[in-house]
């Protein structure tokens, strides 16, 4: 195998839009995949893209998601121009229902410039009839976003390709081999690849990894179940209610998601899961009773005992990196991820703290993302 100036482990979303990112930049970009790429958590995910001002994210975290939406827009035109794929990016609207109005979180929104409203129950009834928001405050984001993931990976192989990213799908990655402080190759039941740099993008499976660089996070899988109903309804605006939501996909199909399940690396779906999906959906809007289920599914989020996804150097490797552990975040925070390991390869300042997230603290209330999807 021709030695490459990059070699990535994983083709989710977050390895994909690396190796876009790189290849943009005129460099030479492997990209491995185990199974056939594009079909785990990424290829699982809502596509739930919540708003954001990069320019006043007030820490790293928040950076990510605020200027991952702020690419999203021309990420999605420039796929669009160059592959003729249509990701489905739009901004749609968000509710977001909450027992009680959150103080500090509209503070936080305020900073941060992104635009939201309190809705009163009369113009919830203009905005969304069929909502029953049971003893609900709602809060209305206009420049909240959806993509349509598999559409999305899609772009981005496409992209790749047209880039020139060579991929190499059905090989799994098994070791690591060094000399010192350096990564000379990576060892696979097919052979060697050999690069100058490697980055691990494995999703759940990064813990190995991980474990070989004597880095104590912990990524763990977490299965989400999703449900595709569809019914007579014209719904515009994704609902969120704590950690479920209703994102609709056009043409009365609507996405119900989405379950939080420590079950190993079983991507099964279960009666359980369907019918509790099916509960939370019709008690948002009753008329889901009728609905068809179309399919269900699930996906294995990169969960991780800190706060925050793992991205930047090896402290044990000189060329070794990591970009892993989003958990339900990783849709919505890949583009400015992949910049970021962009600007480390590259030696640019992007004016964020790199190192943050290779040093992430234990989720505390206060460091908690400003949205959830
Ligand atoms: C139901 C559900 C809904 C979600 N909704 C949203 C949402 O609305 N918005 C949002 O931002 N996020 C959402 N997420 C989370 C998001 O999908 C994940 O955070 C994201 O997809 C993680 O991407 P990834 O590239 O890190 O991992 P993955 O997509 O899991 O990709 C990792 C890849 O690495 C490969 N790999 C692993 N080990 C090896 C090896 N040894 N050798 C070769 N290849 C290997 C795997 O085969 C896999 O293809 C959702 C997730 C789920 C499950």
């Amino acid at each position: 195998m021709e030695s490459q100036d990059v070699i990535i482990v994983g083709a989710g979303v977050i390895g994909l839009n690396t190796a876009y990112e790189l290849a943009k930049n005129n460099i030479k970009v492997s990209l491995i995949d185990q199974f056939i790429p594009y079909r785990k958590a990424s290829w699982a995910g809502a596509g739930i893209i919540p708003p954001g001002n990069p320019n006043l994210a007030s820490n790293p975290i928040d950076w990510l998601r605020a200027k991952s939406s702020a690419i999203f827009p021309t990420l999605s035109e420039e796929l669009l121009q160059t592959t003729t794929i249509n990701n489905g990016y739009i901004k749609c609207g968000g509710l977001e229902l909450t027992p009680n109005y959150e103080e500090s979180k509209e503070l936080a929104w305020t900073k941060e410039h992104i635009l939201f409203e309190r809705i009163n129950s009369l113009d919830l009834k203009t905005l969304n009839p069929n909502l029953s928001p049971k003893n609900c405050k709602t809060t209305y984001f206009p420049e909240m976003a959806q993509i349509r993931n598999p559409r999305h990976l899609k772009a981005l192989a496409e992209g790749c390709k047209l880039l020139g990213v060579r991929f190499y799908n059905d090989c799994k990655i098994t070791g690591i081999m060094k000399k010192g402080d350096r990564v000379l190759g990576l060892e696979s039941e097919t052979g060697i690849f050999t690069a100058d740099q490697f980055i691990i993008t494995a999703g759940p499976w990064s813990g190995d990894f991980l474990k070989h660089e004597g880095i104590d996070t912990q990524i763990f899988p977490v299965r989400g179940q999703m449900l595709l109903l569809q019914s007579a309804l014209s719904l515009k605006e994704i609902i969120l209610r704590d950690k479920h939501y209703i994102v609709p996909r056009g043409e009365g199909l609507v996405l119900v998601g989405s379950t939080e399940e420590e079950v190993g690396f079983n991507g099964g779906t279960t009666v359980e899961g369907k019918e509790h999906l099916l509960k939370i959906a019709c008690d948002l809007i009753p008329e889901f009773a009728t609905a068809k289920i179309i399919d269900h599914w699930s996906g294995l989020r990169p969960g991780s005992n800190k706060s925050s996804p793992l991205i930047g150097k090896s402290p044990a490797s000189d060329n070794l990196y990591f970009a892993t552990g989003h958990f339900r975040q990783g849709l919505q925070t890949s583009p400015a991820t992949a910049l970021i390991i962009k600007s480390i390869l590259m030696q640019e300042d992007l004016g964020i703290d790199n190192q943050y997230f290779m040093k992430p603290n234990e989720q505390t209330e206060t460091n908690k993302p400003l949205f959830q999807s």
